[in-house]
């Protein structure tokens, strides 16, 4: 089993229901648990526009390799409305019923057009480093949350 860490995010519909759900649904790949889930945290949007971010990330503990863990977290994005990597309009930061990223997986390092670990934008985002730090604070040293302390983020539960 490798532990591997998820970040969360909806910025559409009922963000905070869509992220709940989708920890509900992060746990119930194939040979995946989920292991803990952090708070949710509300945003504004960072280099972007629409509604209010709410973010989350998990633990989880799986069997799958990085690129079919990737797989199952695209089709969980699509079925919650969101189109396949393949017929999007790239535009980054784009408002997303459900964003599901990979931020760390074991300790691997990889870099392909399709999956970047750990994930390249983790340390610039307090939506992310502040959830990652409440469920592994040994994973995020002082230095890097002083970084990204000028942004605006609430915690919701
Ligand atoms: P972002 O999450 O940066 O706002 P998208 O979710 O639209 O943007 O980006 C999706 C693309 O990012 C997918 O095509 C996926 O292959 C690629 N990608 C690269 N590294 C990762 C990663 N660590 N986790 C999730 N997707 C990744
Ligand atoms: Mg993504």
């Amino acid at each position: 089993m490798v532990v591997a860490y998820i970040a969360i995010g909806s910025n559409l519909g009922d963000p905070a229901h869509s992220v709940q759900l989708a920890m509900l649904a992060v746990g119930g790949i194939l040979q995946t648990k989920l292991v803990v889930a952090s708070s949710l945290y509300e945003s504004s949007p960072v280099d972007a526009s629409g509604d209010d971010y709410v973010n989350a990330v998990v633990k989880i503990e799986t069997n799958l390799n990085a690129y079919e863990l990737l797989a199952e977290l695209q089709r969980l994005e699509s079925q919650a409305g969101r189109a396949l990597p393949q017929d999007r309009v790239h535009v980054r930061n784009a408002p997303r019923t459900l964003d599901l990223d990979i931020l760390l997986y074991g300790d691997a390092q990889m870099s392909s057009p399709e999956l970047i670990v750990p994930h390249p934008r983790m340390w610039q985002r307090a939506f992310v480093l502040l959830p990652l730090s409440q469920i592994a604070p040994e994973l995020v040293s002082a230095e890097q949350l002083a970084a990204v302390s000028n942004q605006v983020i609430s915690r919701l539960s």
